[in-house]
């Protein structure tokens, strides 16, 4: 494998910074993978997102559909609102709620919802703005937009799922553990190609009349948007995913109880995914802490056992030893075989033996180093969270669109942890997707 340092191009023309180049490229390791390897791609979420957003049902682009936070209570009768074709309704009128917590730029449309026994809010004063729209309460949303009535026993608001699937809205009956904006804008997706359900009130039996049309034919109709919008907007889609910027933060030597809670809330509340190498000796001591990364939806990755670099590079097989130790401690923890095939080496794979990254590989897994480093392991005295910041940034390489951010979440990187929402807010603003190894 050639070094990165030959195979990244500098972008700098000057001698000076050629030389810095080289300067870095000696203290540093690099992306050991191909970086063509793991091109990102869109996902099919974010496609479908990119199709809503073409119909003018979804804000944002690129970085901005946030496909990995939790909808709320808000976004979520909006979103239903649109499905519904109603928007003319909402902003030609006048409507009225006794709630207190809507943000301004909701206030018709929670108005408009109330008004039209929508939605009752979650007490007489508060519509539970913020509050987490669930999967169950979201598909029941779009199975009543369909036509479907769960006020008379057609499904039932705590159990819509199998009445979804059979309606093409969800792939699966089983409920998500974690239902997320992506799972929101995946459902209305599949819901716009659903058959609608009419009643007649007029017709003598009072059954139900299943319609041969589906919702989007019926948007089309009530001119939410044209066929050729719709037509444009699948263009796109069945052109397949394009290829997105995409970076992978990383958290290298955890977990631990001071630092990695603090960069789970981070994370949670920017609602971006990350990666974490934990090591199996302090997953042993800190397992629900593990626990709660996997639930929030992060990658849980092995760093090994020990960390023990004269143990582990000894020999391949007290390599390979360490690694399966550490991926044990992950299953103990977690509670059920995780299966984990991804491993960072302790210091990097750069000045590791072609044998021994073989034998990894050839034991089925896929190791990353980095290609960004917020040198929060640099100094004993550890550094500051704008140096972090500015390291992290200063020291991407390659131009591939690519990032490998490695930080650390031991209970001495309390500046990492102030650092994150900088560095998240820099790639999100560099219309970056935040992506899982
Ligand atoms: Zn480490």
């Amino acid at each position: 494998m050639k070094r990165m340092k030959e195979t990244i191009p500098w972008k700098g023309k000057s001698k000076g910074r050629r030389w810095m180049a080289a300067a870095l490229a000696l203290t540093m390791a690099f992306v050991a993978a191909p970086v063509t390897a793991f091109a990102a791609t869109q996902t099919t979420q974010e496609m479908q997102a990119e199709v809503l957003h073409h119909f003018n049902f979804l804000e944002g682009s690129g970085a901005g559909y946030q496909l990995q936070k939790k909808p709320n209570r808000v976004e979520a009768i909006v979103m239903l609102i649109h499905m519904r074709g109603e928007d003319k309704e909402v902003l030609n009128g006048t409507f009225q709620h006794p709630f207190t917590d809507v943000p301004a730029w909701a206030q018709k449309y929670v108005g408009y919802a109330y008004e039209k026994g929508l939605s009752s809010g979650v007490s007489d004063t508060l519509f539970g703005s913020q509050r987490e729209c669930t999967q169950a309460q979201y598909l029941t949303f779009l199975l009543r937009t369909l036509g479907y009535d769960d006020r008379n026993g057609e499904f039932s608001w705590k159990e819509p799922y199998a009445l979804a699937k059979a309606a093409g809205i969800i792939g699966s009956d089983l409920p998500l553990r974690r239902f997320s904006r992506g799972d929101m804008v995946g459902e209305s997706y599949w819901a716009l190609n659903a058959k609608t359900v009419h009643r007649q009130s007029e017709t003598v039996t009072g059954a139900a009349v299943v319609s041969r049309s589906t919702l989007k034919t019926e948007l089309i109709g009530k001119g939410v948007f044209t066929q050729q919008v719709y037509d444009d907007a699948m263009a796109v889609y069945n052109q397949g995913p394009k290829q997105v910027k995409a970076v992978y933060l990383t958290f290298d030597d955890g977990p631990s109880t001071r630092v990695t809670p603090q960069i789970l809330d981070t994370l949670d509340a920017y609602g971006v995914p990350a990666t974490f190498f934990v090591l199996g000796r302090m997953v042993d001591q800190n397992p629900q802490i593990l626990r709660r990364e996997y639930q929030e939806g992060h990658k849980i990755a092995t760093h090994g056992y020990s960390h023990d670099y004269k143990h582990l590079y000894s020999s391949t097989a007290n390599l390979l030893s360490d690694i399966q130790k550490g991926n044990a401690a992950i299953d103990k923890a977690l509670g059920f075989p995780y299966n984990n095939r991804v491993f960072r080496f302790p210091g990097g794979s750069h000045k590791k033996s072609q044998a021994m990254k073989k034998a990894v590989t050839d034991a089925g897994f896929a190791y990353y180093d980095w290609n960004s480093s917020g040198q929060d392991a640099a100094s004993a005295s550890g550094s500051t969270a704008s140096e972090i910041v500015n390291s992290t940034i200063s020291t991407i390489w390659g131009d591939t669109g690519q990032v490998i951010v490695l930080l650390h979440d031991t209970n001495a990187k309390k500046t990492t942890a102030e650092a994150l929402p900088q560095i998240i807010k820099y790639f999100r603003d560099h219309g970056y997707e935040f992506r899982t190894l």
